[in-house]
């Protein structure tokens, strides 16, 4: 556990997929902590959790969003500290639509099967994402949370992108910023099924809103804190004009796939799950070529496929 300024605690678990590590937050309050994000929800994290917690009284529990990595452990947490969950109101409803059905796995796979992915790699994933679902325990029935609300000071920000529902919190230019922004890393913005429809659009109006807030520190999921988030935020905004600029070089007169152009921007390299990443952070960049009027979108025998314009 590290001690940061204004007393806040940052506790770190590690994660055996991807990223090695998350970082989860306590906040002091008047009434009691705030803790932030879960971690994931493996067989032992009740026990992971026990010495973080000792002798602290956790008042109330806040998920930035539903991924697993923040979400996945929330029901442990919440056993372990008998403290109330809070969770964005769109971000709860987005959870509940992935991991409390049973064929979330199925209708990705078709998704992305629809954007070109090959029937071999579309196969590993249903089995992937079947395989992680016992680590996602996430609280059921949260209060749920709004933009300008509050939470013992600290006031809720929506900033969608990385996730369609995600909040940050902020107090006095702090800014406990879940995975909408990070320092050394570019967080994934995908198009998933059933999510909203220009999630890169969004992701480009949370970052202009984070240069506007110009808060003064970013505590993030992962990685260093951000000691200049609006900078950073420049910085991402940048590397997606970048990347919007390539995957516009990619489409010509004739119909090319998403799954086409994502070979043409992440190499040909990539196992089942990067693959996953790769394509979806590729649509998310087609549909806001689509939304800007550069790239069309055509639907043909179960296909879907972007040509310029
Ligand atoms: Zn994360």
């Amino acid at each position: 556990m590290d001690e940061l300024p204004g007393g806040i605690r940052r506790v770190t678990f590690p994660l055996p997929l991807g990223i090695d590590h998350v970082h989860c937050y306590l906040l002091p309050g008047h009434d009691g902590w705030t803790l932030v994000d879960t971690g994931l929800g493996l067989p032992d994290a009740a026990e992971r959790w026990r010495p973080a917690l000792e002798g602290l009284e956790v008042v109330r529990i806040v998920i930035t969003h539903f991924h697993p990595d923040h979400a996945g452990g929330g029901s442990d947490a919440q056993v372990l500290t008998g403290a109330q969950v809070l969770q964005g109101a769109d971000d709860y409803e987005q959870c509940v639509r992935v991991w409390g059905s049973e064929d979330w796995s199925e209708r990705m796979a078709d998704h992305l099967q629809g954007h070109g992915l090959p029937d071999e790699l579309a196969a590993e994933l249903r089995h992937e994402s079947r395989a992680f679902a016992p680590f996602i325990r996430f609280a059921r029935d949260p209060e749920l949370l709004l933009e300008g609300g509050e939470v013992d000071g600290w006031r809720v920000l929506e900033l969608p992108g990385h996730a369609d529902g995600h909040i940050c919190l902020e107090r006095d230019g702090v800014l406990v910023a879940g995975d909408h922004l990070l320092d050394a890393i570019t967080p994934t913005v995908g198009l998933y099924p059933e999510s909203r429809p220009d999630p890169l659009g969004d992701y480009q109006a949370s970052l202009r809103r984070t240069i506007e807030l110009a808060p003064r520190l970013a505590l993030p999921g992962h990685g260093d804190p951000v000691a200049d988030p609006a900078g950073r935020a420049r910085e991402l905004l940048e590397h997606h004009e970048r990347r919007l600029e390539h995957t516009a070089a990619a489409l010509g007169a004739g119909p090319r796939s998403g799954y086409d152009v994502s070979r043409d921007l992440f190499g040909d390299e990539l196992d089942a799950s990067d693959r996953r990443f790769a394509l979806a952070e590729t649509l998310a960049h087609l549909e806001r070529l689509v939304h800007e009027g550069r790239a069309a979108r055509r639907f043909a025998d179960n296909r879907v496929t972007y040509t310029a314009t």
